[in-house]
């Protein structure tokens, strides 16, 4: 009997049959390409992988990826990958959504999701505006800047996304460029690999109503050397990866190193910022719970379980 040989899965094999409406030039085509790339580089089955988006342009990604789908409510897709991710923690969970949805409507979730440390990637389309309701300034826009869609300068200071992840506990902290499909690919593959809570915080242009920081700006055309304002940390020799995550020390000097170059601007750092291999939410869980590492909670019979002990116990 001849054994065939597994079949590779390519790029092609996650693209969807749907209409895409997005404007023409957004960025957000090179962020949906870097997933579909780094889904091929991992080989992952579509049928093991759920996307989960908030709301905004960016919330149409998972329609155009060949896996399985959930476009959430606005501000709300963290909890929501949560609970798919608990339910079926046979799934590669991604949850993704634009900078207004995670860092502004949902920025208590984006904390708490840091400090549990689920195993799951969440990626921020950070164009700072809200692209889907005509451009207004999102939590990342900075003070005193206007893009053409505002009648006046932002009067309140924007966040700072990397540095935000780096206190509430996020375990994996990167910063791709939408235009570098091939190195934002990289950067999806590595984020999806790690063990933890993983963010990537996808720099966007958004032609439509961003005219500040457009694909010309990010890459210093109007500079007399026309140099990138961007530059990748590992060319740099920086490595954000805790080596001994058991050294406290070590992980407030890798912290606190991140945070620094976040604070970078103009050239702004792309790459993995900060990455420490950590106890993850599902350690603890199964430590209470031993079956769940072997049958997700989606495959056990939940249905038919006589549950009179334990309301007996309750009484
Ligand atoms: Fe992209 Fe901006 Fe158009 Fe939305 S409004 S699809 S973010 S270019
Ligand atoms: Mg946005």
């Amino acid at each position: 009997m001849s054994v065939s040989a597994p079949v590779k899965l390519t790029i092609k094999d996650y693209k969807s049959e749907l209409h895409n409406d997005w404007c023409p030039g957004c960025g957000d085509f090179g962020i949906l390409t870097g997933i579909q790339m780094a889904l091929a580089q991992l080989q992952l089955d579509p049928d093991k992988v759920a996307m989960f988006s908030g709301i905004g342009c960016s919330g149409k990604t998972p329609h155009y990826i060949n896996a399985y789908g959930f476009h959430t409510l606005h501000g709300r897709v963290l909890p929501v990958a949560t609970g798919g991710r608990l339910a079926n923690t046979a799934l590669t969970v991604i949850a993704l959504g634009g900078d207004g949805d995670g860092y502004g409507i949902g920025a208590g979730y984006f904390v708490n999701t840091g400090r549990r440390n689920l195993d799951f990637t969440y990626l921020v389309h950070n164009n700072n505006v809200y692209g889907l309701t005509k451009g207004q300034a999102s939590p990342t826009l900075s003070k005193g800047k206007r893009t053409k869609s505002m009648p006046e300068q932002a009067i309140q200071d924007g966040i700072n996304p990397i540095a935000m992840a780096v206190a509430a506990g996020y375990t994996f902290i990167a910063r791709a460029y939408a235009l570098d499909p091939k190195h934002c690919a990289q950067i999806i593959a590595r984020a999806i690999q790690h063990k933890g809570s993983a963010l990537v915080d996808v720099l966007q242009t958004c032609p439509t109503y961003n005219d500040l920081y457009t694909k010309e700006w990010y890459e210093g055309a109007d500079l007399p050397e026309k140099k990138s304002r961007l530059y990748k940390l590992e060319e740099r020799g920086y490595d954000g990866k805790v080596q001994d995550p058991s050294d406290p020390e070590e992980i407030v000097a890798k912290k606190a190193a991140a945070v620094a170059r976040s604070y970078e601007r103009e050239p702004i750092p792309i790459g993995v910022y900060y990455e420490a291999l950590l106890p993850t939410y599902e350690d603890e869980i199964y430590k209470r719970i031993p079956s769940l590492k072997d049958t997700p909670l989606v495959e056990m019979d939940t249905f038919h379980r006589d549950v009179t002990p334990l309301l007996e116990a309750m009484r």
